[in-house]
């Protein structure tokens, strides 16, 4: 139901006005065909300072240049703690304790190129040693607060975390069970610790620590070719890949904030991804500081009265959120609305899973704005297709290309050529001119999969996607097996391999069943050992030990039990055949599949 109405060329074409007519505040990009044939990323480069001594860093752009400036005591964080403290971060401010964390690494000893990992929620440190470790040349890798020990250990042992910032509670319960396997973590930091913690061996305090370094720091010359993020995804089969970021990626995620997120200096911008996730760093830290706006951080989870709350007590003008938060806000209605004033927001915009024609209209109806539906993935950077202000949103699709970016719909054929399909309404791969600055360099020490990505000079996004007559983008679904729940990318491998580590289970399959409200749930099938029969307990057993292992994100919410599940010749376990057979549907080409 989901992907039919999304993925529609529509006979009828339905458009909404992309920006308030007549509205006091004028998009920042007005005529969307001649910015488009005027654009270069070396004039978009010009928005941006530089380093004084040269080069181009992340942390100088989103904070030093405007704590510089006259808008040093602007607000640049707004943080809002869950048990309702509320602290302002200027500027200037951030600045200073992002220069502290940056002598604290140097102290440490750790240098350029090495990995510094986050694994927080949304709490102000996070933040701070993030440009800090920009500002000493570090790469910066935030992991999801609710992944469980092991796609953490996996995560930090592909990018060998040379420090890791953390909380006393999820270093004892995620940190601790894997400690030993991680030999190349030289410090831990804790952030947020109290006396009730306890000792906790070979652990810094980040407050401490902050508290006794310099607030004075001079970036040193950073290449705009050096690695600053590193952000993990997940593949069909395989390890997590990291994908690797530049400094200058920041050209693009200044530039998209300006353009698509529509940012202007007094804006209130609250975007709800979690910095776990790529869209919590690029548009949760990057892109709004660099534009100088004041950014709403919320530390607490998916609450819709606190959300309501948050867009009408602190005035949001822009709001960036996702598609399975949009139709959880849509399941309640209206009421929660009643009463409330929302006269600043100006802004809607989503991203992360494909967004039903309905939420966005349900925008209108509720807001009097469209939500503005965008595309990107963790090895675009930034945001690479979207709905415009200058445009019509076309309810259901994701847009146009944003100014820079060139879009085209491919056939890949098995000889490695690729073949443009340029006909409106042919379904193919979306593919992009690879370029822009955001641009992933690499998967970590995978070279091979890196280059996979790559055919007849463009980039392959593995989505599949149609173009209609006057250049929308319209999401059709993945090429792949991986699984898309409430906005998190899952890779089945990772799931199906904690599965076998359970002494009953032989063979384990996992797929994305759809979802009304989380696009999908992980589910998976499972084939037990000799000696093994189904049953209740052993399912919730199995459930329990892959909750422990993965973290509930990330976990099977289902487990069947299957005799043996359908299997290539070669031994592959067909996911999608056991996803047809589980939605009911035509089981397509079994020519390979294993006589049972
Ligand atoms: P991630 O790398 O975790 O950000 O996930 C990227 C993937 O999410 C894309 O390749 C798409 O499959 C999906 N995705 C992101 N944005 C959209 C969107 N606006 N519409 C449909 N799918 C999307």
């Amino acid at each position: 139901m989901l992907e039919a109405e999304t993925s529609a060329t529509t006979t009828a074409v339905e458009a909404i006005a992309g920006y308030p007519v007549g509205h006091a505040v004028v998009p920042n990009l007005r005529d969307y065909s001649a910015f488009r044939s005027g654009f270069s990323w070396d004039a978009a480069r010009g928005d941006l300072e530089g380093l004084p001594g040269g080069g181009l860093n992340i942390a100088h752009e989103a904070v030093d240049r405007h704590a510089a400036g006259k808008r040093g005591e602007h607000t640049a964080l707004r943080w809002l703690g869950k048990n309702g403290t509320i602290q302002d971060f200027s500027y200037a401010k951030l600045s200073a304790l992002s220069n502290r964390f940056a002598n604290v690494l140097q102290h440490l000893g750790v240098a350029a190129g090495e990995r510094v990992y986050i694994l927080a929620g949304r709490i102000p440190e996070l933040y701070i040693a993030a440009l800090g470790a920009w500002k000493n040349r570090s790469v910066v890798c935030t992991l999801f607060s609710a992944f469980g020990p092991e796609p953490i250990r996996a995560r930090m042992a592909l990018g060998d975390a040379r420090v890791l910032i953390t909380t006393p509670a999820l270093y004892q319960r995620k940190i601790v069970p894997v400690l030993d396997q991680l030999p190349g973590l030289r410090h831990v930091l804790l952030a947020g610790r109290s006396d009730t913690d306890g000792d906790i061996p070979g652990a810094l305090d980040f407050a401490q620590l902050l508290r006794e370094a310099g607030e004075h720091f001079g970036i040193a010359p950073t290449d705009p070719e050096d690695p600053a993020l590193l952000h993990f995804t997940s593949g069909t089969t395989g390890t997590p890949k990291g994908a690797v970021h530049v400094h200058q990626a920041v050209v693009t995620h200044h530039a998209t904030g300006k353009l698509v997120l529509d940012l202007h200096a007094d804006d209130i911008f609250w975007c709800t991804a979690d910095p776990g996730w790529v869209t919590g760093t690029s548009y949760g830290i990057i892109a709004p500081l660099t534009n100088g706006v004041t950014s709403i951080v919320d530390e607490a989870d998916f609450d819709a009265e606190r959300w309501y709350q948050i867009l009408e007590q602190h005035r949001v003008s822009v709001w960036y959120t996702a598609p399975t938060a949009i139709r959880m806000l849509m399941k309640m209605g209206l009421a929660p609305l009643a009463g409330r004033k929302l006269p600043a927001l100006r802004y809607l915009a989503s991203v992360g899973e494909p967004l039903n024609p309905e939420a966005v209209r349900w925008g209108v109806k509720a807001f009097g704005l469209p939500f503005h539906d965008n595309w990107w993935q963790t090895e675009t950077g930034g945001i690479m297709i979207a709905n415009f202000p200058a445009l019509d949103v076309r309810p259901g699709s994701m847009g146009k290309p944003v100014p820079g970016i060139d879009a085209a719909i491919v056939r890949h054929n098995a000889d490695g050529s690729v073949i443009q399909l340029d006909e409106p309404g042919v379904e193919g791969e979306l593919a992009l001119r690879p370029g822009w600055p955001s641009m992933f360099r690499g998967y970590l020490n995978e070279e091979e999969r890196y280059r996979k990505c790559f055919a007849g000079g463009w980039y392959l996004t593995g989505d599949l996607a149609r173009r209609d007559a006057d250049g929308y983008y319209w999401f059709v679904g993945r090429k792949d097996d991986v699984i898309k729940t409430s906005g998190h990318l899952i890779g089945p491998f990772e799931v199906e391999s904690v599965l076998l580590e359970h002494p009953a289970v032989a063979e384990a399959g996992v797929i994305g069943k759809p979802d009304p409200v989380a696009l999908e749930v992980v589910k998976a099938f499972v084939a037990l050992k000799t000696g093994y029969a189904p049953g209740d307990a052993l399912k919730k057993d199995i459930m329990a030990h892959a909750r422990k292992r993965l973290g509930a994100v990330v976990a099977p919410k289902e487990i069947d039990f299957q005799q043996s599940l359908p299997k290539t010749r070669s031994g592959k376990i067909m996911r999608r055949l056991l996803k047809a057979r589980e939605l009911g549907l035509p089981e397509g080409d079994v020519s390979t599949l294993e006589s049972m």
